[in-house]
C-alpha cells in the first residue's frame, strides 16, 4: 500500500498541478527520506528547472525537470501528497516550491519509510531495467507467461516480485487471483495457459477498476485531493476472511504463504483452484 491504482491517482492529481512549473525551493524535514542524494544536492538538481514529465513506473512516482534530472518517489507503506498548503500538513516531510499555483506540493509519509531519489537519465533507465518487469496495467498474457514460468515459487508471491510485473501488492494480487479463480498459493510455474491468459486479464481488469474509484482507502491512503478512495466497497477477497464470498456464498479463508512476509493471503476455497 499505495499499489498501482493509488499511485496512479497520486500522479493524475500532480501533473496538472506540476507540469510547466518552475521549482524555487525546496523544504527538506526529514533528510532521511533522501536515499542517493543530501538535501544540499537535491536542491542543486532541482531548483530553478521547469518540470517537464510527471509518470509513474509501477508503485514509483517519477518527476523530470529540466529534461535530463528526475526525483524518484517510493511511496512504500504510507506515503502520498498533498497540494497547495504553505503550512506542513500532518507528517509533511518534504515540501516543492513552485512559481506559481498551487506553489506548494507536499509529500507526507507518517511512517517514513518512503524513499526519495535524485537521477540522471541513464541511471533512472537502468534502475528501471533492472527492478521493473512490465507494467502490470497493461500486461499481456505472453509476457506474464514467459515470466511466471520462470519461477516456483508461490502465484501470489511472484505476482508481488516487482521485477517480474510492476505494480502489484497485497491487495490487486489476491484480488486479480480470485478474479481468475487461481489459488494464490499454486507454484506460478504450474498454470496451465489458459489460467496465464485469465490472470493477465483479471490483473488489468481489477486495476483499471480500482484506478475509475481512486483505489483503496484501506487505512490512511487519501489521494493527493485529500479524498478516500472507494475501491474498498468491490473487495472480494482481501482482508474479508470469514465473510461470505460475493460469488459463491462459501466463507473467505486467509493462509501464510512463503514469500509474503508478515501478511495473511485471503481466497475463497471453492472458487479458486
Ligand atoms: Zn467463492
Amino acid at each position: 500500500m499505495p499499489e498501482l491504482p493509488e499511485v496512479h491517482t497520486m500522479v493524475e492529481q500532480l501533473r496538472p498541478n506540476l507540469l510547466g512549473r518552475t521549482v524555487t525551493g525546496v523544504r527538506i524535514r526529514d533528510r532521511f527520506l533522501l536515499k542517493n542524494t543530501t538535501p544540499r544536492a537535491y536542491r542543486v538538481g532541482v531548483v530553478g528547472k521547469q518540470i517537464t514529465d510527471v509518470r509513474r513506473s509501477g508503485k514509483w512516482i517519477l518527476i523530470e525537470h529540466g529534461r535530463s534530472i528526475w526525483t524518484l518517489i517510493q511511496p512504500r507503506m504510507t506515503g502520498g501528497f498533498q497540494i497547495g498548503a504553505n503550512r506542513a500538513p500532518r507528517y509533511g516531510r518534504v515540501c516543492w516550491q513552485l512559481d506559481q499555483s498551487p506553489h506548494y506540493v507536499w509529500y507526507t509519509d507518517l511512517r517514513r519509510i518512503g524513499v526519495i531519489m535524485l537521477l540522471t537519465a541513464e541511471q533512472l533507465c537502468s534502475l528501471l531495467a533492472e527492478k521493473h518487469g512490465p507494467d502490470a496495467l497493461s500486461v499481456d498474457a505472453r509476457s506474464l507467461t514467459r515470466r511466471l514460468r520462470r519461477t516456483t515459487s508461490p502465484i501470489k508471491a511472484a505476482l508481488m516480485k516487482q521485477e517480474l510485473i510492476a505494480g502489484l501488492g497485497n491487495i490487486y494480487s489476491e484480488e486479480a487471483l480470485f478474479r481468475a479463480g487461481i489459488r494464490p498459493d499454486r507454484p506460478a510455474n504450474t498454470l496451465d495457459p489458459a489460467e496465464y491468459r485469465r490472470l493477465a486479464r483479471a490483473i488489468r481488469e481489477v486495476l483499471s477498476q480500482a484506478i475509475a474509484y481512486q483505489g483503496t482507502s484501506f487505512r490512511d491512503y487519501r489521494t493527493a485531493e485529500g479524498r478516500r478512495g472507494q475501491f474498498q466497497e468491490l473487495l472480494c477477497v482481501y482482508q474479508r476472511a470469514g465473510q461470505p464470498c460475493r460469488r459463491c456464498g462459501s466463507p473467505i479463508e486467509r493462509m501464510k504463504m512463503p514469500g509474503v512476509i508478515n501478511r495473511y493471503t485471503h481466497f475463497c476455497p471453492r472458487c479458486q483452484h
